[in-house]
């Protein structure tokens, strides 16, 4: 996987057009400029169910992290806790392309450091900061 930064961008955009229109079927095409479709996917989903909207925000953050780690810039994965153990030590081992616990005493039963993908990494940020909006309220 070494694709340039426009066809990044480009399979970003569709996946998030796939997404919508998965959801809302008459959402139709996105024609407008690449930066604009987290808006449109927005306001064609704003009417779904919280668990719905909350999948939506977790895919683009989840593009977010990945162009970050693309650009080369790998300590956006230290913004996160291990979803296993909490600590605030993980780190990115791409040829995996997955975050890895640096905890000693956080491994599955193989005794083997737990792994996180990115996807998962998201759902959490996006579930913590739902929870916080909400106790705000
Ligand atoms: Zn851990």
């Amino acid at each position: 996987m070494n694709l340039s930064v426009v066809d990044r961008i480009r399979a970003a955009v569709c996946e998030v057009e796939h997404h919508t229109r998965a959801a809302v079927p008459d959402a139709g095409h996105f024609t407008g400029e690449e930066s604009r479709v987290y808006d449109w996917a927005r306001q064609h989903t704003a009417h779904l169910a919280a668990e719905q909207q909350q999948a939506r925000e977790a895919l683009f953050y989840r593009q977010e992290l990945e162009y970050a780690i693309a650009m080369g810039d790998t300590t956006a994965i230290r913004r996160h806790p291990c979803p296993q153990c909490g600590c605030w030590g993980l780190y990115w081992r791409p040829e995996a392309r997955r975050a890895v616990c640096v905890n000693h005493y956080c491994t599955d039963a193989n005794g083997l450091a737990h792994t996180w993908e990115l996807k998962r990494l998201a759902q959490d940020h996006v579930a913590r900061k739902s929870a916080v909006a909400r106790r705000a309220t």
